[in-house]
């Protein structure tokens, strides 16, 4: 968990990967090194100082597990990063409904951008309440968009 100093500073990855499991294609895919894998079945550690929250290591995760929060984007608002395989894509600007870990409905998101590149994750950038960023994990895209009241 970054510190909050670091937090203060801008966006960061978080790795929710807490499974030894042989892998490592983020610290492979990180433009800044800043990724460490040391074991293949250990879990990665992070050097926060190297890490601009540019999300790359995100697209090449397979285990969905790394996530970007960035307590500077607004004052009443977050803005969290989060890896997303269904079908379809949400558009941007539309709201949609926020779920914690356990896909529960926690409150409301807005997708600020949706990030798709061939062949890697897709990614989704989502405005959350500050209180949300570090329970957001994922979305339900709502039939109509617009609507800030819970289902
Ligand atoms: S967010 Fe960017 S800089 Fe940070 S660990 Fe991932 S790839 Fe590296
Ligand atoms: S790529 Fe994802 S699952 Fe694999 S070690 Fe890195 S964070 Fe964990």
């Amino acid at each position: 968990m970054p510190s909050q100093e670091r937090f203060a500073k801008g966006p960061i990855a978080l790795f929710e990967c807490m499974q030894q499991i042989p892998c490592n294609p983020c610290a492979d895919a990180c433009p800044r090194g800043a990724i460490t894998v040391k074991e293949i079945n250990d879990c990665p550690s992070l050097n926060e100082e190297l890490c601009n929250g540019c999300g790359v290591c995100m697209t090449h995760c397979p285990g969905l597990s790394i996530f970007v929060v960035d307590y500077t984007y607004g004052k009443d608002a977050a803005l969290v990063k989060i890896p997303y395989e269904f079908s379809p894509l949400p558009e941007a600007k539309t709201v949609v409904d926020a779920l914690n870990r356990q896909g529960q409905w926690i409150g409301t998101a807005q997708v600020i951008r949706v990030q798709t590149s061939p062949n890697k994750t897709n990614i989704i950038w989502l405005s959350v309440p500050r209180e949300l960023a570090m329970e957001v994990r994922s979305i339900r895209l709502r039939k109509q968009s617009g609507n800030m009241s819970s289902p």
